[in-house]
């Protein structure tokens, strides 16, 4: 379209449009932000907003849509969900000044990543972007969350350093991302993303990319002169990362983003690692299937008071710490406050009253903070000092660090609460923030206001009083505001410091020095006031924003408080005990429970059980039983309570003592990867290979029915293979379910490996689940009766039972009824196959030296 041919205003348009191509442009016409062209019929749909048109000079009228500005918001935050970049195009001049058309420019992009309000940015989570720049197998990862100013940094190299890389964006879900040329042409890490977090993903311009461009735009930012002073070498794919992403929320945002002045260079290798099938097999934040946050780990854990503390908690548990001496430093601040139920019911009471700092401080940065916030911040500060008070006696060091760097911010606090009115309105621009006493001519110009009548009253009066002008008025017009009107018949009264400034056929109208000066006071007394104290308003924001950094370290002192109060809570309201930690290698755990099972079902109807995984004599622990049962709850449970206590949390059990893990793997039920076209099966052997190639003799491994989803004998070759793979050449403590009990047999060969079964009461035809673990196995699988309580068909019952006694009895020939005769012939052949195939797979495996009988013999045993 040419420009040329259209009204100079879409024009105007369509060259911010051009700057914008990606963006959604919101162009502000008046009371409204208007959408044209294409971006309009978008609006339209997505928005369920009329389309109508607007002349443009062309033949035929722009499709337009708009949205009232005052509520644009709510619009604009749908269309960001949604995946949309919306550009907002403000008018950028003062009409009143501007010659000819008024100047318009984007005064920010708001996107998935950087907005700021909205449904997407809900409180107890964070809101990241990340930019991701690879290099020869080694990849720069820098994240931000713009709502709370927290900034990270990362490198990921090595062996396996994708993988690594997306088991890293687990953790943080983020909502958008920028990647370097070739990681945004690699389809497996866009599909990754959007399935996964349903990430808009973007590419970073070839020319951000640059070494000595990065370092500029970190120097400048963080004003330092080298980038060492930050932890960031001078040409590292972290630097590049790091660089792109803060080019990216400048150009985006149009300002100094003065709140993301703390960036933290962690280590990958500093935390536990948990790849992406573990985190969701635990259900750490949010349930396998409807991924709700009721049912997870978070669930059970979070009892915190704040948003920051509420964030905090999510974090650490998705990053549980592998340091013993960190861990226990957590562990011991979480018991001083469990044994002191009072010390921490003050404490939940003081943090009830503290807001969303990070937040309010980001809003601060961005300028968009109002006086409600600032008394928000203010009345969070209020209680700082009562928490220190509270927290002098604490004997913990966690406990002594954190007080020690919480600031009390008296000064902050006493600055906005001698400045600032408590029931302040939405808008600063209209006045009535600032108290009365904090500023001198705000309360002159109130009096003003209120007062002006009376003055002009009071200056009648009096000139009435010393001229002798019985008639004399003050009176008002718009050409010469306030003046006073004398008769012709009094004339001669008029003293000479009265001005005269009209005449009129019966009167003249004067004004004087003093009466022009209370005209000004009064006709401007409003805009003044307004200006005044949106002036003073500003001023208490650019000193709050000034504490900054005081401010953030004090709300992630807060955080912390926090969340060590509610793992306290937590222990003290579920009965937790603290775990002993220890760098060795074993893990006992008396009476454990599943904390969320717990939670749901009932203290009193959860059966405990124990684990014991020691080095040497029982590493792995071979658990059988039928469906049903209870196996995937208590090695979850297993792993859970390994997890919880290096986050710092007390553990579901009477007594726990755990040799740190380094990583957690679990292989677990049904995979629903089955979206990226890879078979069931396919998903779990992939599963398996990484478990296989990266577990180590300190990580603990979950795994639940390995090979089942293939044919019976290849499903128990892999099986078994695999566990002779893991005791002999890994040594990791495994908790390993299945429902091929030929395996059991290995427990006689194999010195780390204990059969464990789980009870199951046998009552007539039905069965009760005990839930209890016991030594020893079961090779009953109860199939047909777990059928049964799920409610198959009668008819369908009993023919199971009648085809498993026949081939039980190791009848050659299944009998086949009429019914189905003619197709199950070969089947029944089939079957007799596997049963002989698999009794001399047992029988014969050298490796084990099992003799005929044995297995035979143990068989029978097991039968009854
Ligand atoms: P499996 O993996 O053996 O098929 P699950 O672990 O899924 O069995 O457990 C089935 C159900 O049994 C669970 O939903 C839970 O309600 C109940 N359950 C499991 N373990 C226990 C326990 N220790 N105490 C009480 N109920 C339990």
């Amino acid at each position: 379209m040419l420009k040329t041919q259209v009204t100079p205003m879409m024009a105007q348009y369509l060259t911010i449009k051009e700057e914008n191509p990606d963006c959604l442009l919101f162009f502000r016409l008046g009371d409204f932000y208007e959408m044209f062209f294409e971006d309009a019929k978008t609006c339209s749909r997505e928005l369920e907003i009329t389309l109508t048109g607007k002349d443009c000079g062309l033949e035929e009228r722009a499709p337009m849509c708009g949205v009232p500005f005052h509520s644009a918001e709510t619009y604009i935050s749908r269309l960001v969900e949604k995946g949309y970049k919306v550009a907002i195009c403000e008018q950028i001049e003062d009409p009143k000044q501007a010659k000819g058309l008024v100047k318009r420019g984007v005064i920010r992009i708001v996107t998935p990543g950087t907005i700021l309000e909205g449904a997407t940015v809900s409180e107890g989570k964070n809101n990241y972007i990340t930019s991701i720049v690879g290099m020869e197998g080694s990849y720069g990862l820098s994240v931000c969350d713009v709502t709370t100013g927290e900034w990270l940094t990362t490198t990921i190299i090595g062996d396996q350093s994708k993988r690594k890389l997306l088991d890293e964006l687990a953790k943080f879900a983020p909502v958008e991302c920028l990647l370097s040329e070739t990681l945004y042409q690699d389809d497996e890490i866009r599909e990754f993303m959007r399935t996964r977090f349903n990430c808009l993903t973007e590419q970073i311009p070839a020319h951000t990319l640059d070494t000595t461009l990065a370092q500029r735009i970190l120097l400048k930012h963080f004003n330092i002169l080298s980038l060492g002073g930050i932890g960031l070498s001078e040409d590292g794919v972290e630097t590049l990362a790091t660089a792109s992403l803060l080019a990216y929320l400048q150009e985006t945002q149009k300002t100094d983003l003065s709140h993301l002045m703390t960036l933290s260079i962690y280590n990958v290798d500093a935390f536990m690692l948990l790849d992406i099938a573990t985190r969701r097999n635990l259900e750490l934040t949010e349930t396998l299937r409807e991924k709700r946050r009721k049912g997870s780990l978070l669930w059970v854990l979070d009892h915190t008071k704040t948003a920051m503390g509420s964030r905090y908690i999510r974090k650490c548990i998705e990053q549980p710490l592998i340091n013993a001496e960190e861990i226990n430093h957590r562990l011991d601040a979480t018991k001083e406050l469990k044994e002191a139920p009072l010390l921490r019911a003050d404490l939940f009471e003081a943090l009830d009253h503290i807001y969303d700092i990070e937040r309010l401080m980001s809003k601060v940065s961005f300028g968009t903070c109002n006086a409600k916030d600032m008394i928000a911040l203010k009345q969070s500060l209020e209680v700082l000092p009562t928490i220190k008070g509270l927290l002098v006696d604490c004997q913990a060091p966690g406990l002594i660090s954190l007080n020690r760097q919480l600031d009390d911010m008296s000064d902050l606090y006493q600055l906005v609460d001698k400045a600032l009115i408590e029931e302040a309105p939405i808008s600063v621009r209209e006045g009535n923030m600032i108290k009365t006493g904090y500023n001198e001519e705000v309360d002159h110009l109130r009096q003003v206001k209120t007062e002006g009548a009376s003055w002009l009253m009071e200056i009648e009066a009096r000139e009435k009083e010393k001229t002798g002008i019985k008639n004399l008025k003050i009176k008002y017009n718009k050409v010469f505001g306030y003046f006073l009107e004398v008769t012709q018949s009094y004339n001669h009264l008029v003293p000479d410091y009265f001005i005269r400034k009209q005449t009129l056929s019966n009167c003249e109208r004067y004004i004087t020095e003093e009466l022009k000066k209370v005209e000004e006071e009064v006709l401007g007394a409003d805009d003044k006031l307004n200006l005044l104290e949106y002036q003073l308003f500003t001023e208490i924001r650019d000193a709050v924003l000034k504490e900054m950094p005081r401010l953030l370290t004090t709300s992630a002192q807060i955080a912390a408080l926090d969340m060590f109060c509610s793992l306290a809570d937590v222990a003290d309201t579920y009965g937790y005990v603290k775990p002993e930690m220890t760098t060795g290698y074993n893990l006992c755990i008396e009476k454990g429970r599943h904390p969320v099972v717990e939670k749901m079902l009932g203290e009193q109807h959860f059966i405990a059980n124990d684990v014991i995984l020691e080095e040497e004599h029982a590493e792995m622990m071979l658990l059988t039983g039928p469906n049903m049962a209870g196996k995937s709850t208590y090695m979850r449970q297993v792993a859970l309570i390994v997890l919880m206590a290096q986050i710092g949390s007390f553990v579901p059990a009477d007594s726990a003592t755990i040799g740190v893990v380094d990583r957690i793997f679990t292989r677990v039920g049904a995979s629903d990867d089955l979206a990226s076209g890879q078979s069931t099966f396919m998903v779990e052997m992939m599963e398996v290979a990484n478990i296989l190639h990266h577990a180590t003799k300190n990580s603990l491994l979950i795994l639940d029915e390995i090979g089942r989803g293939t044919s019976t004998l290849d499903g128990l070759s892999i099986a078994w293979s695999i566990i002779e793979h893991i005791t002999t050449e890994i040594g990791a403590k495994t908790l390993f379910a299945t429902h091929y009990h030929e395996l059991t047999v290995l427990e006689e060969t194999m010195p780390n490996l204990k059969n464990y079964c789980i009870a199951v009461k046998e009552i007539g035809e039905d069965i009760i689940f005990l839930h209890q673990i016991v030594k020893g196995s079961v090779d009953h699988s109860y199939g047909i009766q777990v059928a049964k309580l799920a409610g198959v068909p009668s008819a369908v019952l009993e023919r199971a039972k009648a085809i498993l006694k026949q081939l039980d009895s190791g009848e050659k020939q299944v009998i086949i009824p009429p019914s189905v005769q003619g197709t199950s012939g070969q089947l029944s052949e089939k079957v007799d196959k596997i049963k002989d195939v698999v009794k001399e797979q047992v029988i014969t495996t050298e490796a084990y030296q099992i003799n005929e009988t044995e297995v035979t013999s143990k068989k029978a045993s097991k039968d009854h």
